[in-house]
């Protein structure tokens, strides 16, 4: 089982001792954001670093057409977690963000355990 990462004593959150006024706390040790005061409320969110990976996928950006095209570009992982909320999200989206899949923490490791197995079988077989 495993659990989210800290959510305090990194290295930057000790060194980093101001925040804005609605930040509750110090940056978990992933997040890259500089947290302004000014941020929207949709904005304020820890982040971690956008990874970026190469990958071809099936268009379905349109509805009408049969989503047999193949798009090549890269998608885009990254750990994010709303200020002053425990929930810690993994999110995958193509560059243009043109769809985005969200799940929790927990979730991606479940996935990214299962995915592993099912490769490993497939290659195997
Ligand atoms: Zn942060």
């Amino acid at each position: 089982m495993s659990e989210a990462p800290e959510h305090e004593s990194s290295q930057r959150s000790r060194m980093d001792s101001h925040w804005p006024s609605w930040q509750t706390g110090p940056c978990p040790s992933w997040c890259v954001q500089q947290h302004q005061e000014e941020d929207f409320p949709d904005d304020r969110k820890h982040q971690s670093q956008i990874v970026a990976v190469p990958a071809v996928w099936l268009d379905q950006s349109t509805l009408d057409e049969p989503a047999d095209e193949l798009v090549a570009g890269h998608l885009h992982l990254v750990v994010w977690q709303r200020i002053g909320t425990a929930e810690t999200m993994v999110s995958l989206a193509d560059e243009g963000y043109n769809g985005c899949f969200e799940v929790s923490f927990e979730s991606a490791n479940r996935l990214h355990h299962k995915l592993g197995e099912l490769l490993d079988h497939i290659a195997g077989a």
